[in-house]
């Protein structure tokens, strides 16, 4: 990319970005704020609001329970089946539920006794060691639980930033039960080839399960072509759902009816208001359903959904390539020589919506562009400073100023007065 560092450049870019009018739809009330966290928390949509204050004040407020029937019941399917739209999924295979991680702890389990029912005895589970914590957690919480009757592979990343597709392939074998991944790594923003991992995965005899959080919203993803069985994903990141959104988890048209919810509550049974005694799953996804859901939480997530529906999500990515391609560009061109590193992919191809850069003093960096500068990026230990595009709404002025002040916050050496202590949130 041919790349000129001045803000002249930045402001052609964003005149000639035609999703640029999209930024109008987001609550910009700081002006002077440049946030490039919205992998972590996306913005809030003024549509939001509106929806939100409909469903305080009649739906909540007046309707009150009867609103149950006149929309509220059956949100987590219809949610569900525009964001299968984002997922390459069929609308009958997305729903909206629980947190990720309470979803993800229910498909690895659900697959894991389908296997066992279908008479198998493989127990091994193949993921890496980029994947988000969580995720690793609820695996060694299902070892737990299953005590003892589980092996988990976590293939190494050689250089913490991207782990080679031979290196997973390598990993499974005829004893691989589930290959888990996140598509894209939440520190490095690496991403996997779903179809390939997915492929040789059935080759194999297992399934897969893809934890699409850090991509759902920002890259095109295509789970029903290439039979992909299982996945999960967030909300609350480049969907915007809010803070706590309620995530979603696809399961493949055909494995519906062998796989069961291990939590099984009375919203996933087939006829919950007839308060039957015994359970019956429901036929379709529904089954996966466990409690009542947090129906404000859900409903806020429709309103961004459709903004990207409307916006497209090829050309979300298309603009997506071209700004991290941007930031490289000027990384290489003014930070490279103060000691920054790339701490991503530098193949577009292989690379999500966000862009890590590692420096000796990454956290109190960041300290300084958050407090003084009014710049949000995110950092995760122990050095990166992680900057998320979101094409719906970050422009390229944003990520030239950001660049800018990261150049001043070290030639002016502003860091040093910040602490080196981690903040609980960051
Ligand atoms: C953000 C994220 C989650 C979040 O899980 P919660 O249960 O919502 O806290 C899970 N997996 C990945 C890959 C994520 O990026």
């Amino acid at each position: 990319m041919d790349v000129r560092v001045d803000l002249d450049y930045a402001r052609a870019l964003d005149e000639a970005d035609e999703l640029a009018h999209y930024r109008e739809e987001f609550v910009l009330d700081e002006p002077d704020l440049t946030y490039l966290n919205g992998n972590s928390l996306g913005r809030a949509p003024k549509r939001t609001l509106i929806r939100m204050q409909r469903a305080l004040t009649q739906e909540w407020g007046q309707r009150l329970i009867r609103a149950w029937s006149e929309g509220w019941y059956d949100a987590p399917v219809t949610i569900g089946s525009k964001i299968a739209q984002l997922i390459g999924a069929r609308a009958d295979e997305c729903i909206v539920a629980d947190s990720t991680s309470v979803n993800f702890f229910k498909l690895v389990l659900a697959a894991l006794r389908m296997l066992r029912a279908r008479g198998s005895r493989r127990n091994k589970i193949v993921t890496d060691d980029l994947n988000f914590p969580s995720d690793l957690y609820i695996l060694q919480g299902i070892g737990d639980l299953l005590e003892g009757g589980l092996r988990l592979e976590v293939v190494k990343s050689p250089d913490g930033i991207s782990v080679p597709h031979e290196a997973i392939e390598a990993a499974i074998d005829e004893d691989t039960a589930l290959v888990t991944l996140s598509h894209t790594a939440f520190k490095s923003g690496f991403t996997y080839d779903i179809p390939r991992v997915t492929k040789a995965a059935h080759e194999a005899g297992a399934l897969v399960l893809w934890d699409v959080s850090h991509s759902v919203g920002a890259l095109p993803i295509q789970l029903s072509d290439c039979r992909a069985d299982l996945a999960v994903g967030c909300t609350y990141k480049y969907l915007n759902g809010g803070p706590g959104s309620p995530a979603f988890l696809y399961i493949r048209k055909d494995l519906q009816p062998e796989l069961g919810n291990p939590i099984t509550g009375w919203f996933g049974q087939r006829v919950p208001f007839e308060f039957a005694l015994d359970y019956e799953p429901a036929r379709d996804l529904r089954r996966f359903l466990s409690g009542t859901p947090s129906i404000l939480s859900l409903i806020a997530i429709e309103p961004s959904v459709d903004l990207m529906l409307k916006a497209g999500i090829e050309r979300l990515r298309a603009k997506s390539v071209a700004q991290t391609e941007y930031l490289i560009a000027l990384w290489q061109a003014v930070l490279e020589p103060l000691g920054f590193e790339l701490a991503s992919p530098r193949d577009s191809e292989r690379r999500g919506s966000h862009v890590s850069l590692a420096h000796p003093e990454g956290l109190r960096i960041d300290r300084a562009l958050v407090e003084r500068m009014k710049i949000v990026p995110d950092f995760r230990a122990p050095d990166n400073i992680r900057m998320g595009l979101a094409p719906l709404y970050t422009s390229y002025g944003d990520i030239h100023h950001a660049v800018m002040q990261l150049r001043t916050v070290v030639t002016e050496r502003l860091y040093e007065k910040y602490s080196t202590e981690m903040p609980t949130v960051t």
